[in-house]
């Protein structure tokens, strides 16, 4: 980023200071390109191997750790290397490229101001990231998505009370992609707030279709990712949902977790009542697996905890686990919370729960996701 952060003719300084550099380090014969804004390509060659090249990036470091002087001003530069050895690590002087780049792509991820060596695993993780990333930008455009729907029923009476809208991506080749192989990588790249937005948008469309067959369609629970939950457009995107399928606030609810409300409890707190003036419902997802502290979650306009399933999972046989959901079930009574708890998978567990006054469960026991037809019959179609 040195162009950008000093401003052109700093910049061009700058950049013919640090080509003076790098050419004064290699040999007649080697070549030094500038490739990109501020990205350079050193091409050796007959070096003696792996040691050598490392010696000569080391050096090349070294030199460009220097202070430049331009202008008045000590400017320091910091760079990202990225090596990669023919024959070897491609054979084609576009392959060396792109696996150069790969591994500068590395070092930088790892701090920069270092260097890193082209590997075929360092390869592999890469591109079938890249792969993933490139099929995931189209899966929106192709349709791929689908969303399944798990029904939450009370303790009380086994009514489906609720149900959650589960993300799949249905890939023509890789099949379906379960959301924990794909949503991480969405959120990082961004995709997450149109893909989000899609889902806002399925699932209201869903359940409008249901009521058209006058089926009584229980509120419909969406998990929300941290960076849609910041990004400010959510407000919008959820109200214009509704009012485009003729429905109420009170048909939805919004999933968070601990971490989203983690980065800025304050502002998550507005964002919630925001959203709760709407007339949505809330629920504090994955409950116990994060860090939030009782202070916080006691200004949390929330209406439901939800137990992790980690929790539930041995409820029946590990003291630790059940001391956790108890306490939880205590602690969302005293605040005036319902209680679901999440991966209930066995009569015993459900039993158990209901003992301690779980309000709901969701879980295989009842039902798995399934897609909207199937869910349609469970409403009684
Ligand atoms: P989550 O919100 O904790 O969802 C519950 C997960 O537990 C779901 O996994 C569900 O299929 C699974 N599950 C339900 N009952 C049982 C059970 O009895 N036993 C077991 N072993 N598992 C059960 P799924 O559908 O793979 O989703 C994983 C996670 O992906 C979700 O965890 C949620 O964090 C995320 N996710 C799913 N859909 C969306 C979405 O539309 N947007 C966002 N941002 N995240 C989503
Ligand atoms: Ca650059
Ligand atoms: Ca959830
Ligand atoms: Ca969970």
């Amino acid at each position: 980023g040195i162009v950008g952060s000093f401003g052109h003719a700093v910049g061009d300084d700058l950049l013919r200071g640090v080509a003076a550099r790098l050419t004064a380090l290699v040999r007649e014969g080697d070549t030094v390109a500038r490739v990109g804004m501020d990205d350079f390509v050193v091409v050796l060659g007959d070096l003696a191997g792996v040691d050598a090249a490392g010696l000569i990036v080391r050096r090349i470091l070294d030199e460009l750790a220097r202070p430049f002087v331009i202008e008045g001003h000590e400017l320091a530069v910091t760079a990202s290397i990225g090596v990669c050895l023919y024959p070897g690590d491609g054979n084609s002087p576009a392959e060396l490229l792109q696996h150069a780049n790969i591994a500068r792509l590395e070092a930088h991820g790892a701090g920069g101001n270092q260097y890193c060596f082209d590997t075929p695993a360092l390869n592999a993780t890469v591109l079938r990231r890249q792969a993933l990333e490139h099929a995931l930008r189209g899966a929106l455009e192709r349709g791929e998505f689908v969303l399944h729907y798990q029904p939450r029923v009370s303790l009380k009476d086994g009514a489906i009370v609720g149900l959650e809208a589960l993300l799949r991506w249905q890939h023509p080749e890789l099949g379906l992609v379960p959301p924990l192989q794909f949503i991480p990588l969405a959120e990082e790249t961004g995709l997450i707030v149109p893909v989000g937005e899609w889902v806002i948008g399925a699932a209201c469309r869903q359940i409008r279709c249901w009521r058209e067959r006058g089926l009584a369609v229980p509120p419909v629970a969406i998990n929300l990712s941290a960076r849609q939950f910041r990004s400010g457009e959510l407000h919008g995107t959820i109200a214009a949902a509704l009012a485009a399928e003729g429905l109420e606030g009170a048909q939805l609810e919004l999933e968070i977790t601990e971490s989203t409300t983690m980065a800025d409890v304050e502002e998550a707190v507005a964002t919630m009542r925001k959203l709760k003036a709407l007339g949505v419902s809330l629920a504090l997802d994955d409950f116990g697996t994060g860090y939030s502290s009782l202070a916080y979650l006691k200004r949390f306009p929330i209406d439901y905890l939800k137990i992790d399933r980690a929790f539930v999972r041995d409820v029946v046989t590990e003291p630790d686990d059940a001391a956790i959901c108890i306490a939880t079930i205590r602690l969302a009574h005293s605040l005036r919370l319902k209680v679901i708890a999440e991966g209930v998978e066995s009569e015993a567990q459900m039993e158990y729960l209901r003992r301690q006054g779980c309000d709901e469960i969701q879980g295989f026991y009842f039902s798995r996701p399934v897609e909207g037809e199937a869910l349609a019959v469970m409403l009684g179609d």
